[in-house]
This record gives C-alpha cells, sequence and structure tokens, in this order.
C-alpha cells in the first residue's frame, strides 16, 4: 500500500554524485523519485542498485530544456561541480545554471512544487570574510575561468528569491561547501578524489600551489540529512543555508592525512595553482544549527576511511 505521506519527487543531476545519495535516501523514506540527468557528469552505475525499485523512474533530459512533469517536490542538482568539468564547457555551464533554473522555477510555479537548489560556496568567490556567513555577498571575478559556475549559480540564487517574492514559491536554497563522499567521480579533478586515487595508484599526490588553502570537507552523508531536514522547513523559511563541515585543512593537510589512511608511498609534487583558487573556505553554519538543529557528525578521518573503500573497489573493477 502507498504511504499516505508518499511524494512525487524530481531529482535533477540524479545520476551525478550527491544526487544518486539523495534518490536513494528519498526512495528509503517512501517517495516516488523521477531522476533526470543528461549524464554529463553522472553514470547509469551510480542508480544502477535503484533501477529495480518501481518507484524509481530514470529520464534522459537536459535541464536547459523545458521539462513538462507532474511533480511534489524538485531537488534541482543538474550542474557539473567540479572545475575541471565545468570548465570544459562553460558556456553550457551557464546555461545549465540559468536555464536549467528558469524552467525547474517555472515547472514549480505551474504544478505547484517546493523547490531546492543546489548552490555553491563558490557564490562568495575568493571570499575576504572568515568564515562565510550567509550575510556575506562574496568576492567573485565575473570573467575568470570559475565564472561560469560561479556567476551562473549566483543568478540562479536571484531566479529563485524572484520566484519567491514574485510568485510566493517555496524555495530552498542551499549554499554546499566542498563534500565527498563514494560515488564521486574518480577523474574529475576534485581535490578529494584525486588525493585518493593518486594515492591508490602510487602516483605523485598534486598539490596546486604551495597547499596552504583551506578548504573544509563535509562528508555525503551529513550533508543529505540537511537537505532532507531544510525541504522539510515551513513555506517562510527560504535560506540560503550554507551547508558544509565547519573542520578547515589545508590542502597540505589532506594529503598527508590520505597518505597516512592508504599507506601510500606516492610523493607530494607542487603544481601551479590555477587561476581564481579560492585561498580559503570555511562556512558558518549557525543559521542552520539554529533552523534544523543540524550540523555534521562524521570527522574527516572517519569520512576518508569510507571514501577510500570505495575509490579501492573502483581501482580493483578497473
Ligand atoms: P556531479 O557532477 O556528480 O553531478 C551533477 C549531475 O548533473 C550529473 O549527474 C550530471 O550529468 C548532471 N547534469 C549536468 N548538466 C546537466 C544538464 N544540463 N541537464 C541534466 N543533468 C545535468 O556533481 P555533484 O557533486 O553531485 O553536485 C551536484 C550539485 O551540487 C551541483 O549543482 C553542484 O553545483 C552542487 N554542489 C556540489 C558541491 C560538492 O562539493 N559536491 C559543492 C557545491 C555545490
Ligand atoms: N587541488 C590540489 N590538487 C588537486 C586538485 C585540487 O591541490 O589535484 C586544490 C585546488 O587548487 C583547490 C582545492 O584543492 O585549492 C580544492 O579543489 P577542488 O577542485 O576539489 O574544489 P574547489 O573548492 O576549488 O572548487
Amino acid at each position: 500500500m502507498k504511504n499516505y505521506r508518499s511524494k512525487r519527487v524530481l531529482v535533477t543531476g540524479g545520476a551525478g554524485f550527491l544526487g544518486s545519495h539523495l534518490c536513494e535516501r528519498l526512495l528509503g523514506a517512501g517517495h516516488d523519485v523521477l531522476c533526470v540527468d543528461n549524464f554529463y557528469t553522472g553514470a547509469k552505475e551510480n542508480i544502477a542498485h535503484l533501477m529495480g525499485d518501481p518507484r524509481f523512474e530514470v529520464m534522459r533530459h537536459d535541464v536547459t530544456f523545458p521539462l513538462y512533469v507532474e511533480v511534489d517536490e524538485i531537488y534541482n542538482l543538474a550542474c557539473p561541480a567540479s572545475p575541471v568539468h565545468y570548465q570544459n564547457d562553460p558556456v553550457s555551464t551557464t546555461k545549465t545554471s540559468v536555464h536549467g533554473a528558469i524552467n525547474l522555477l517555472g515547472l514549480a510555479k505551474r504544478v505547484g512544487a517546493r523547490i531546492f537548489q543546489a548552490s555553491t560556496s563558490e557564490v562568495y568567490g575568493d571570499p575576504q570574510v572568515h568564515p562565510q556567513k550567509e550575510d556575506y555577498w562574496g568576492h567573485v571575478n565575473p570573467v575568470g575561468i570559475r565564472s561560469c559556475y560561479d556567476e551562473g549559480k549566483r543568478c540562479a540564487e536571484t531566479l529563485f528569491f524572484d520566484y519567491r517574492r514574485q510568485c510566493d514559491l517555496s524555495i530552498k536554497v542551499v549554499r554546499i561547501f566542498n563534500t565527498y563522499g563514494p560515488r564521486m567521480h574518480p577523474n574529475d579533478g576534485r581535490v578529494v578524489s584525486n588525493f585518493i586515487m593518486q594515492a591508490l595508484l602510487d602516483q605523485p599526490i598534486t598539490i596546486y600551489g604551495d597547499g596552504s588553502q583551506t578548504r573544509s570537507f563535509c562528508f555525503v552523508d551529513d550533508l543529505i540529512d540537511g537537505f532532507l531536514a531544510f525541504m522539510d522547513t515551513p513555506h517562510e523559511i527560504s535560506g540560503p543555508m550554507n551547508m558544509g563541515n565547519p573542520g578547515e585543512f589545508t590542502i597540505l593537510e589532506l594529503a598527508e592525512l590520505v597518505l597516512e589512511l592508504t599507506g601510500s608511498k606516492s610523493q607530494l609534487v607542487n603544481e601551479p595553482l590555477p587561476h581564481d583558487d579560492p585561498t580559503q573556505r570555511c562556512p558558518d553554519i549557525t543559521f542552520a544549527k539554529e533552523e534544523l538543529g543540524w550540523e555534521p557528525q562524521i570527522k574527516l578521518r572517519q569520512g576518508l576511511e569510507a571514501t577510500i573503500e570505495y575509490f579501492e573497489e573502483v581501482v580493483r573493477r578497473g
């Protein structure tokens, strides 16, 4: 029998790293899930284990084109997230964020659905305020190599808040800080996947710059807990809300921890720091703590162990 509280939930980017975990959790909670993805960076393998579930449906679709479906809730995660991937076709990245937001907000308005936006800490750019709070407007280069992503996501936020003001749409905007875990793409160039793959293959660990830049790493399960809790908040609460782990590490510290946990013999090598690479990044999560009682539970060491286990399997499969 159908759970009376079960909803029809659309997850765009559902075959990606975060999206696949979200689909899994929504199905586990008894909802019908429609996963929409163009498989640009996502993969069918990420959702293969969900395919047999009659409440799970997959649609190949590019969110830059309109979508006509009937749903109760929308999570908009469609967008390449790794700098290597989003810089590969920057025009398409901006289109995905902006046209994607327009199409999905239009859909939400038509069917009266609540809509969630996966925004990013990148809206703060290379921040001059530390740690970053939601009321900080950011320090973003509008014409650099990260702009397609940063400005695309900023414009998407604008659209979400204008739909909120103009149409009273129920929106939930989350600014996600670096998140890692199983099902990250092994070659997506993000620091956690890069370092673990390099360590497991005994290849040099590539430290960009001197490794003194910082990031805060959140394990995927913690983040998805936050998504679900935020989506359940009253209409009045829209965000933007930071979500991430406030534990801050230099990239060098991360490399050393990965070496210790993998027992790898890899050497550290320095490579040039990419343009506009933020020097410091750490979320202030007071708002999420107050509104949701949410804060990450999983320490970096513990999350890395689970992630290393996943990548060991990826390496074994070849
Ligand atoms: P990912 O690349 O693994 O997933 C993105 C998914 O979106 C992929 O399955 C991809 O195929 C799909 N996609 C891309 N363009 C599309 C389009 N035009 N139409 C339909 N599908 C499309 O990345 P992720 O880490 O899972 O990130 C998910 C979301 O969270 C993204 O919006 C990203 O900007 C945001 N985010 C992630 C992080 C993080 O640390 N993982 C940090 C900040 C923000
Ligand atoms: N980085 C690195 N070596 C790598 C990949 C990334 O030193 O092999 C650095 C990168 O320059 C940045 C940080 O790690 O300072 C995080 O990079 P990532 O691409 O994971 O995400 P970002 O937070 O920059 O979007």
